[in-house]
């Protein structure tokens, strides 16, 4: 018998017979319905139509981070997010990125497959520098979409350092410098196609929209962005 991967309890799948005989392939859920239920799908609420929030009350769509983001950066870009980044999302992405735990990779693969499968766009995840890849030893965001194809033309520059949180100005700071760049033998794979910038969590969106504007440098058509949380 399975078990959940969050809660350790049993898994009571039951697969039905539509399931066995669809012509895609089935993805067993890794988590029971109990923690399933945690997360909120920001489907089911209305969401900030440009970096893809749940709107609170008194919120206006585009929200205020957006308005401000329109102002400082003139650059053509709308993420959206599968699930808010509410505390059971927040103690996943501890015990995935932060604890190491790389099963849990495939506890949003089902969700994270549905919504790029159909997807034209040329797929892109947002690369983790090497001292993280060092302490963590993999890409999260590559965990994530593992079982589909990818163009990894980005990498982080060298030996950007990782400061702690709480030197908030320094990092207002470092948020003004590019931290990536393409990798120079795949730039032109980006020539003239409209690519999906994939990336964990959205929370400024300073990292995104940096890779965006990046790529419409390398003469992307259209740059949009998919984050598993927002
Ligand atoms: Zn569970
Ligand atoms: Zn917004």
């Amino acid at each position: 018998m399975k078990r959940c991967l969050l809660c350790h309890n049993q898994l009571n799948d039951i697969v039905s017979f539509e399931k066995i005989f669809s012509f895609s392939k089935y993805i067993r859920p890794t988590i029971c319905r109990k923690c399933a239920a945690t997360f909120l799908d920001l489907k089911t609420v209305a969401t900030c139509r440009i970096c893809g929030r749940r709107l609170l009350t008194n919120m206006g769509s585009p929200c205020h981070d957006c308005l401000k983001w329109h102002n400082r950066a003139q650059l053509e870009f709308v993420n959206s997010s599968l699930y808010e980044y509410n505390d059971a999302m927040k103690n996943y992405m501890k015990r995935y990125k932060f604890l190491g735990d790389y099963r849990l990779r495939s506890v949003f693969t089902r969700q994270i497959q549905d919504e790029l499968k159909a997807t034209h766009r040329l797929i892109v995840p947002i690369p983790v520098s090497q001292s993280t890849m060092q302490t963590r030893g993999f890409n999260q965001v590559l965990g994530l979409i593992s079982n589909l194809k990818v163009d990894n033309v980005l990498a982080v520059k060298q030996e950007q350092k990782d400061y702690r949180q709480s030197e908030k100005n320094r990092i207002e700071r470092l948020q003004l410098i590019q931290p990536f760049k393409l990798i120079p033998s795949l730039a032109k794979t980006v020539v003239g196609r409209d690519v999906l910038l994939v990336d964990d969590v959205y929370t400024t969106g300073a990292t995104i929209r940096h890779a965006a504007r990046l790529l419409y440098q390398a003469k992307a058509a259209s740059v949009k962005g998919l984050t598993l949380a927002r």
